[in-house]
């Protein structure tokens, strides 16, 4: 049985075999934050304690299992929100401490990643893009269970910049599903900054983007000009998708490796999936399945099934890290 609860998502999911999805409930508090334009860290405490023992049974039902069909117990335990991550991290140590099972804590980011191991099982080395919410990184995985970031954004995250360029059309949180429709109906006629493309890193920064972005529809509105919401759309989309294509190809010459994985939140782009689709030759491409790009319990299971070989478990002393890195994984090694 795998929880996440990091961010908005209460999700608990039943896993076989790291890949195979016997449930995967996932309740979203999308509407209660929308009113707000985000995540509102107290609004989500309280709406993951009154949905995950719901989600707890859900899963068993649809699973069709019961307590004694369980082997271990995993959760997400960082990075996000410190008080919605408790939540996962108290429910997981309860429902392993009651049934005698091993806890895995799993880092987030490493979720995401699994989330590829739905799609066809992981090879090693491994490169991922991880786009999201919080995170805009490319990560080198020489081998199962090691994570290297080697490059990151400096400022805003991909998910981030569409949420918030998003704003600035008139939609609601999260925009970034509503931009990329947009986008597919419009033309990138605005030519926006690609920052950091040609430097030599593998680093990305966002915030010039978005600023360029704000200001050209700020400028717009006080000269009374109206611009073509879907060209804006499609613009701010081929900048974001040119500098996480150009980087990948970048570290793919430098890192030859036997998969590049896509995942996190705005791996559901359509833009994005395209364009590494027809840019990506020299090795295989492995995009996360678009339902599981988002947060859910599945992709935990699926890091878990890794983390529970090598016996990578954790006592109840476990805490929530909401800035949890990748260390842990690496130090627990030696
Ligand atoms: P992190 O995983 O970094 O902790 P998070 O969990 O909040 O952050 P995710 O749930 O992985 O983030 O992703 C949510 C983000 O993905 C939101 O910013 C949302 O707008 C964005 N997103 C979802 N679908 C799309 C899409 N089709 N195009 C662009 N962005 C998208
Ligand atoms: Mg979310
Ligand atoms: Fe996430």
């Amino acid at each position: 049985m795998s929880f996440e609860s990091s961010c908005d998502e209460t999700s608990v999911a039943i896993i076989e075999d790291g890949n195979k999805i016997l449930s995967n409930i996932v309740a979203t508090q999308i509407n209660s934050h929308k009113r707000f334009g985000g995540v509102v860290p107290e609004v989500a405490s309280r709406h993951h304690i009154e949905e995950i023992t719901i989600c707890i049974g859900d899963a068993m039902k649809k699973a069709n299992v019961t307590y004694d069909d369980l082997t271990a117990v995993a959760v997400t335990y960082g990075p996000g929100l410190v008080g919605a991550l408790l939540i996962g991290v108290t429910a997981a140590k309860a429902v392993a401490w009651a049934h005698n099972l091993p806890l895995i804590p799993v880092n987030h980011i490493a979720g995401h990643i699994s989330a590829a191991a739905f799609v066809k099982p992981i090879e090693y080395p491994a490169l991922a893009l991880v786009v999201s919410g919080g995170h805009t990184e490319l990560v080198l995985m020489p081998e199962e269970g090691e994570f290297k970031i080697i490059g990151e954004t400096r400022d805003d995250a991909a998910g981030e910049a569409y949420d918030k360029v998003g704003r600035v059309l008139g939609l609601s949180y999260p925009a970034g599903p509503v931009v990329d429709e947009m986008a597919a109906d419009g033309k990138d006629t605005f030519n926006f900054p690609r920052a950091m493309e040609k430097d030599d890193n593998y680093d990305f920064s966002f915030s010039g983007l978005k600023s360029a972005f704000i200001n050209t529809v700020h400028h717009a509105d006080q000269v009374n000009e109206t611009l073509d919401k879907n060209d804006l759309a499609a613009s701010f989309q081929s900048a974001v998708v040119d500098v996480l294509v150009d980087k990948t190809l970048k570290a793919l010459k430098e890192f030859p490796v036997k998969q590049l994985i896509l995942a996190g939140g705005v791996a559901a782009n359509k833009g994005l999936r395209n364009a590494l689709e027809n840019s990506i030759k020299q090795t295989e491409l492995v995009k996360a399945p678009i339902k599981l790009c988002g947060d859910n319990a599945a992709m935990i299971g699926a890091a878990a099934y890794v983390l529970n070989k090598k016996h990578k478990y954790a006592g109840t002393e476990l805490n929530a890290d909401p800035s949890l890195e990748f260390d842990w994984l690496e130090d627990a090694e030696k």
